[in-house]
């Protein structure tokens, strides 16, 4: 390496915060030149297979043309304007396509900056709802499950796993909401009834206090990888309906294809009443994410004291994203997702397999565009990606989970050498 990398990165260590990093002992990072396809090209000339679409976004590879093109039509027109008072064609046209793709009974679109913030609007138009249906100030808790990963915003943090969660970190500064126990019963598997005793015991105690339920539609994400059975979210509609409360998908991590539906709450075929959309919204272009709700939620909203939503980004339906946002949509429906999904799918459990006798791993499971293989002990994440770098792919683990989530336009070629190269670590 040269002078001038060592300096810059002797800089990067000491000045620029990573996730989840300390900055006495920081993990390593690898500099980025450029990327194209599901290529990362490292400031050194090394290539790698990206298996991450960095943290689950970039569905159609790096540097794609179409959209390229279309973000610099867009730059053209304006990148910017402000969202109170104004409005623009990308923010409309988006809005469009997305209803086309949503669950039928949504209706009303509120963009926001990021997943995370999708969350604490979606909570908030939950409370809001609540509150102006009820009429009772008190109706403003949440039930979540366990395992479940929502963002690291204030309310989003609340609602994560308690125990992997940051609830540790902040302590009494979080506010405190109810806890069911993770689905146990995996996507295929067989269903039992049971499954559902703790959330309608705490529904039955506490409904008058709670404004909605929030999870993550049959994927939890960051919280654990689980692929939990789609019966859970029929029963789980139905006991909202009971208590009259609302339910939230946060599908930010599920959505657009990457549990082979267009959206997860599609292997359930049961609607939420509030839904947040994110990471592939902008094939990880820019970030930008869009609450969904009712008609009727909107409107209690409208009805209630406020008479308003009250939340109001600077940087809402930044027509940058939202055209960034079309084309990427466009890409998808101009090819049959579901059956190209499915063919992933196909090739993730074929090339996991391997993975299954091996003594150090716990679980291997797959689905949709995602392949998973839970190891008994946590692992070292700097010591794992030095292995995966060095054969030419790159992962991530975090805790017991070392995955894949590539680009949908990964070819089967490179899906088998990232599989095997990943199971290579492993060994
Ligand atoms: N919800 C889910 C299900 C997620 O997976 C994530 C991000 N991993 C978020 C919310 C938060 O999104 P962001 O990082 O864009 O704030």
């Amino acid at each position: 390496m040269d002078k001038e990398n060592i300096l810059h990165d002797q800089w990067e260590r000491e000045h620029l915060w990573h996730p989840y990093t300390s900055t006495i002992n920081p993990l390593p990072t690898y500099k980025v030149d450029s990327a194209q396809g599901v290529r990362i090209r490292l400031a050194d000339g090394r290539e790698l297979i990206d298996g991450m679409s960095s943290w689950w976004c970039v569905i159609h590879g790096y540097n794609n043309p179409d959209i390229n093109r279309a973000a610099v039509e867009q730059l053209a027109r304006m990148s910017h304007v402000m969202f109170g008072g104004l409005t623009h064609e990308p923010a409309i046209q988006l809005g469009k396509t997305l209803l086309e793709i949503a669950p039928k009974s949504m209706h009303n679109i509120f963009y926001a900056d990021s997943g995370s913030v999708a969350v604490e609007v979606a909570m908030k138009m939950a409370v809001q709802a609540a509150i102006s249906r009820s009429g009772d100030h008190g109706k403003t808790n949440f039930v979540t499950i366990r395992s479940g990963y929502h963002g690291d915003t204030w309310n989003a943090m609340s609602v994560c796993d308690p125990v992997t969660g940051m609830h540790g970190a902040f302590g009494s500064a979080l506010p405190i909401r109810y806890f069911v126990p993770q689905p146990r019963i995996p996507f295929g598997g067989e269903w039992e009834q049971s499954e559902m005793e703790a959330l309608e015991m705490t529904l039955a105690e506490h409904h008058r206090e709670i404004a909605a339920v929030i999870l993550e539609p049959v994927v939890q994400g960051a919280g654990g990888m689980w692929f939990y059975h789609p019966q859970y979210l029929v029963e789980t509609r139905r006991l909202c309906d009971k208590y009259g409360v609302y339910l939230i998908f946060d599908e930010i991590a599920t959505g657009f294809w990457r549990t082979g539906r267009a959206f997860a709450w599609e292997h359930a075929g049961v609607e939420p009443d509030i839904m947040c959309l994110g990471k592939g919204l902008t094939a990880g272009y820019l970030t930008m994410s869009a609450v969904l709700t009712t008609k009727d939620v909107a409107d209690t909203i409208s009805k209630g004291e406020a008479g308003v939503m009250m939340h109001g980004p600077t940087f809402m339906a930044n027509p940058l994203a939202c055209a960034i946002a079309i084309e990427s949509l466009k890409l998808l429906n101009s090819c049959d997702m579901s059956a190209k999904v499915a063919h992933i799918e196909t090739v993730l459990k074929r090339e996991l397999q391997p993975a299954e006798s091996l003594p150090q791993v716990k679980d291997v499971r797959a689905l949709g565009s995602i392949g998973v293989i839970e190891m008994k002990e946590p692992v070292d994440v700097g010591e794992f990606q030095k292995r995966c770098v060095e054969r030419g792919i790159w992962v991530r683990p975090f805790g017991r989970m070392v995955y894949v989530m590539p680009p949908y336009i990964i070819s089967d070629e490179d899906l088998v050498t990232l599989v095997s190269q990943m199971i290579d670590c492993i060994r």
